[in-house]
């Protein structure tokens, strides 16, 4: 990824700055990114969160993932759009969405988690790694 990139929400009133090459690309197709997203999956950019800063106003909506993690998914306070999400077994990660870049085409996906969830006609993706869950650490390709 060409750094620094910029994005942010629908109207414009929350918008970030990324500074360092992420960590993880991928797609989520589990059930919470797609209620979150409207879509079939979720498009999921990690790093971790010094390497992010981000301007306005955001709420937070928390709940607990599959694995029992609690999983904090922050809003635009005007428009509602998702901005970005913390993962409390995560300290110090910042997930993005990566369709949320004003270049979109900077984010490349490596992987896919969740496909056990992906409906018939959900995306498909040409991705190194496809997770029907959630892999063991040891089992990301990072
Ligand atoms: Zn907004
Ligand atoms: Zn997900």
């Amino acid at each position: 990824m060409d750094l620094p990139q910029k994005g942010g929400c629908l109207c414009g009133a929350v918008r970030f700055t990324v500074n360092n090459e992420p960590a993880i690309m991928g797609v989520c197709h589990c059930r919470d990114c797609q209620m979150a997203s409207g879509a079939s999956h979720a498009t999921q950019l990690a790093l971790s969160a010094d390497g992010v800063e981000i301007a306005g106003e955001t709420r937070s909506y928390a709940r607990p993932a599959d694995s029992g993690n609690v999983v904090h998914r922050h809003f635009c306070a005007v428009c509602g759009c998702g901005t970005h999400s913390t993962n409390d077994a995560m300290p110090g990660m910042i997930f993005l969405r990566g369709i949320h870049l004003d270049d979109p085409e900077q984010f490349q996906p490596a992987m896919e988690v969740y496909t056990a969830s992906r409906p018939s006609w959900g995306g498909r993706f040409e991705v190194g790694a496809s997770f029907e869950q959630m892999p063991p650490a040891a089992e990301m390709p990072v």
